[in-house]
Parts: structure tokens; sequence; C-alpha cells
């Protein structure tokens, strides 16, 4: 590849072919940063996204939306094999990726490739499919899907179909990028990692190191309008513990069942945003606070963490975050949504006010700024809170906390700086209740009986601790109810990537709380743990694949069984 020439295809899928042929991080880390080296600033924007198994970036929301059945069709139209077939060889490998190398080997036996593929050529195809909408999308998805199998060989068929599927799973994840970035352009990895904590964008990070180095990534700051990941706490099991943590005198505040809400506001533009904690622009889905942010926001610009929690229909209760989450993914009858299920937000930090960023301010200032720039009104509130270094004190705001149906409490350290995507000592969250992991569902299986049309008994699994792998720790049968077996499997249905008699394989993404009563080593799960009484807590709507539990927090929480510590 010579830089500056436009890039083909076939030299992207040499290098997805030597990433997926290790299995070692350092050298992934060394294939993918002589790759990035030779990329001019398009390319490497988007090359960031695909080796990490994405099409487009975690902020854009821009979605393919292609399903099994329409790359079959697509294969179809590219070869003129017919569908049996097609269905054959998928029943025989399993991998449509390999359907489509086979498939478009056996045309072009017969005929010559008219010209190669470039990336830019894969880009504008995937650009206008995530663009489509009405009528005819389907037909129009499977022509441009068709369009580059026709002019792939057989290699590039099977990397095109993986790449839209979402199943590259080249065990690039968010460490190896950033360590490549980091040696192909001399920049320290803690400056490639604070400026993704700001930017959130690996391809813009990629782009900003070719293009003006670390130079150009320090000056990369916080922006109105652009999401930054939100700072996570860790768990501690009672005050005194969270005092060791967080040092006396502390900030202790209600800790809200609701949605982590980034409101971003800039009058002069006019601008008001919200985003969750995974960076997804919610603005549409929320008028409600929108509204109420325009009216009570006493500045010029701010950028404010909060939490936002449902109310009953009469705003007389708080209801838990598992219903209020029907509103995050709506697109239509918003309006009436906003009626049946009203919402209160509840302000507990400002990185950002009048064109200044706070985030190395400490907590105690910022959330004095808080008070300062939200006007007196029901709906958009500051956090409730008390600062103490009494322990009996803080107890009894716990207590009162649970008694007004809270989870627990957050206690935060008065000095604490705004540390984006970490979980830092910083602050802590103290709640009651069983032990919990976020985990993964990767199968699952049809019920029987009255259960037979929905998918349960859920195969979990935990995070490889480096690698993006997904490793069995359990299955999960108890806990949801009705509502939750159907919610489930419809969330699950799309992602069956195989059905083996009433077993289904399922794409890593839906992500389950789930508590249980012990862990206990078994060989039977891939592990090497196994959850006793895995128990649904509630569907993890909010959570990246990134922020399921690894093995070792099952290993300490394993451990910590034997000293007594939960
Ligand atoms: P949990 O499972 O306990 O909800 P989590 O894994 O989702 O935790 P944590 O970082 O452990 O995330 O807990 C912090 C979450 O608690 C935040 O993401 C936020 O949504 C919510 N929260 C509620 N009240 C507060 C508050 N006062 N300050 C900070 N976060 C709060």
């Amino acid at each position: 590849m010579v830089k500056g020439v436009i890039m083909k295809f076939s030299e992207v899928v040499v290098l997805l072919e030597e990433l997926n042929k290790t299995n070692s991080s350092l050298e992934k880390t060394r294939i993918l940063s002589e790759f990035l080296k030779k990329c001019n600033e398009t390319d490497i924007y988007w090359i960031s996204h695909f080796v990490r198994g994405k099409v487009f970036s975690d902020i854009d929301k821009k979605e393919l939306g292609v399903a099994n059945s329409l790359i079959i069709k697509a294969i179809c139209s590219a070869t003129g094999i017919n569908e049996k077939k097609v269905k054959d060889y998928w029943r025989e490998t399993g991998d449509l990726g390999d359907v489509a190398e086979k498939a478009v080997r056996q045309k072009t036996q017969h005929t010559l490739l008219s010209r190669s593929l470039t990336l830019s050529k894969i880009i504008e195809n995937f650009n206008l499919i995530s663009m489509l909408e009405g009528a005819g999308t389907v037909s129009k998805k499977v022509a441009l899907i068709s369009e580059l199998l026709t002019n792939a060989t057989p290699i590039e068929s099977k990397y095109i179909v993986r790449m839209i599927l979402g199943k590259l799973r080249l065990g690039v994840g968010d460490g190896v990028l950033r360590d490549s970035i980091s040696k192909a352009f001399k920049i320290p990895k803690e400056i490639v990692e604070r400026a993704y904590d700001m930017a959130g964008d690996y391809g813009e990070v990629a782009k900003i190191s070719l293009l003006k180095g670390g130079k150009g990534l320090k000056k990369i700051s916080l922006r109105v309008g652009t999401p930054i990941q939100s700072m996570l706490y860790i768990k501690v099991n009672n005050v005194k513990e969270a005092f060791k943590v967080v040092g006396k005198p502390a900030i202790i505040e209600y800790k809200f069942d609701g949605l982590r809400t980034q409101i971003h506001y800039d009058k002069k533009r006019n601008l008001l945003k919200i985003f969750t904690r995974r960076l997804e622009d919610v603005t549409n889905q929320f008028p409600d606070i929108v509204k109420y942010a325009r009216k009570n926001l006493n500045c010029d610009s701010c950028i404010l963490d909060s939490e936002t929690v449902g109310l009953s229909k009469d705003k007389k209760n708080f209801i838990p975050f598992q219903k209020l989450s029907r509103r995050i993914k709506r697109k239509y009858h918003i309006e009436k949504m906003v009626k049946e299920m009203p919402v209160k937000t509840f302000v507990f930090d400002c990185l950002f006010h009048n064109g200044k960023a706070l985030m190395d301010e400490p907590l105690e200032k910022r959330i004095k700024i808080v008070s300062k720039i939200i006007k007196k009104n029901p709906d958009l509130n500051t956090c409730p809170r008390i600062i103490t270094s009494d322990e009996k004190e803080a107890e009894e705001f716990f207590n009162k906390a649970l008694g007004e149906k809270q989870e627990g409490v957050m206690i935060k350290s008065m000095k604490a700086k705004y540390q984006p995507g970490k979980r830092v000592g910083y602050g802590v969250k103290l709640k009651p209740g069983l032990e919990s992991f976020d985990l993964v569902v990767v199968g699952a299986e049809w019920g029987q009986g009255k259960r037979s049309k929905f998918l349960s008994s859920y195969l979990l699994a935990c995070k490889h601790p480096k690698k993006d792998e997904f490793l069995t720790i359990g299955k999960l049968s108890s806990g949801p109810t009705e509502e939750q077996y159907e919610e489930i499997t419809r969330l699950l249905k799309p992602l069956i990537l195989e059905t083996r008699g009433r077993e289904v394989i399922v794409k890593p993404q839906v992500i389950l709380e789930v508590s249980y009563q012990e862990i206990q080593k078994s060989p039977k799960y891939t592990s090497g743990f196994a959850l006793r009484f895995p128990t649904l807590k509630q569907v993890r709507y909010e959570k990246r694949l990134n922020e399921v539990d690894d093995l070792n927090k099952v290993k300490f929480n394993y451990e910590s069984q034997f000293q007594g510590r939960l």
C-alpha cells in the first residue's frame, strides 16, 4: 500500500486476515499499528471502526439494519445461485461469511471480475444502506450489498458479509486499538485514551493522531453537543469502607434508579441535547427534559451529569428504571409516553460551564455551580445530598434513601476530579441486596408448554479479561416475568446465529443484570465457574458490551465468598 493512493479493499482484507490469524494482543497491536501508519485520514477513520467489528462510530446513530435473510438474498442475486442451495451451505458452515465466500468462488470460476473494489466504494454503499427508509428499503439494501459482492473476490465477500452482520470477531478491543494508535504515531497511551474519553470515537482519535499527533489529541476538549464517557463508581459494602476510599468529609447523595442523562446546553446555538451513558442521543425521546431544561437553566452553556427518574402518571411515585427504559427506544407516539410516564431529573455534576471545562476542578466546587445554574423548579433538581464525616449520619441518610425506595447512596470525595469512563475511587456506591453481575446472553432455549413461544433458559457469559471474547458462566431460568420473557425473546430473536433443535446460539448483545447465591468452580462452563441460582434483576439496556463484567470480577467475588467480604 502506498500512502496517498486510493486504498483497495483487498489491502484491508489482508489486514483483517492477519489480525484473525493471531491470538496475541501484542502481535495484533504490531500489525495494526504498521497498517495505520500507511493510511490517509479518511481510511484511518473507517479502519478504526472496522477492526473493532463496527461499521459506524459509537456516537453515530447510523445502523445498517441488515438481517441474515437479506444477506442470503444478496448472495443469490450476486452469484445466481438459488436460495435453497445458499441455505444448504449455511446449514453446513453456520457462517454466512463462509457461505458468501463459497458462492462467489463458484461464480468467479465462470466469469472474470469486472473491477477491483476500493475501500471508498464499501464505505459509500454502507452509508447509503444506513440512510434507506420507507418503501422498497429491503430490495434497495439487497441491491447495494449485491453490487459489492458482484465486484468482490471470494475472500473479500466473506469479510463484507461478516462486517455487515457485525461478526468480524478479530479480538481487537479498545485496548489494542489504543495501543496501536499510540505505537503508530508515538503518542503516550494515556493521551490517546484521554482523547477517546473526550471524543467518544476512536475513528476521530486515530484521524487526529495521524494529522496532528499528540499535540492535536491534547487539544480535544469538552464540546457542548458531543457526549463524553460517564464517570463510574466502585461498590462498597458499608459506610466505613466508603469513607476509607473517598476520605472525610464526603458528599453523600441518593442513588436514584433511573437513566444516566448527560445534558448539553448552549443558549447561543439554541442547542439542547441529551445523551445516555452509552453516548446515545435520546433528545427526541425526551422532549419533556428538553423543555424543562431550557426553561430552568440559568447559564449560557453547560454540560450536566444527571439521573432521570420515571414517575407514575399522576407524578406521585417513582417507577423502576426497567419501566422507564421503554421510553429510551421509542420512535413513535412519544408525546403519549411523556404523559403516561413523566420524568424528573436530578443533576449531580457539572462538567462544563459558560465556556470553561470543569473536569479538573474539585467536586465540591462543581456542585456549587450546579446549585447556581438550576432555577428552583419541580422537574430539574439538584441531587439531594449531605456533606458529613460522621458514619452514623451517613448511615441514617442511607436508610432514608432506602425508605424512599431509592437504590442506595453514592458517596463521593469532595476533591474528586471528573474522570470520564473510569471506575476510580473518587466515588463509591452503597446499596443493599445480593451481589450481581452484568452478563451477556450468548445462547437460549425455546421454552415448552405455555412458554413455547418464548426463548428461555438464557446461557450467560462474562467477558474474557484480555480478549474480546465471552466465557460462559451459567444458565438463567428464574426471575423473568411473562412480560420479561416476551421482551427478552423480542430482543434475542433477530440475534439468532444458529439453531440446533430447541437450542439457539445468539450474537452477544443483550445484557442482563443477574443476582446469584453463590459462585462455584465448574468445568461445565468456559469461564471455569458456575453461578448458583442465577436470577434476573433487569435487562441492562444502557450498558455496552465492554461493560459486561469480566472474569477477574468473577474470580474476585468467588474468593471474597471465603473471606466473608460480600
Ligand atoms: P448499578 O448496577 O449499581 O446501577 P452501574 O454498574 O450501572 O451500577 P455504577 O457506576 O456502578 O453503574 O453506578 C452508577 C450509576 O448510578 C450511574 O451510572 C448513574 O446512572 C446512577 N446514579 C444514580 N444516582 C446517582 C448519583 N447521585 N450520582 C452518580 N450516579 C448516580
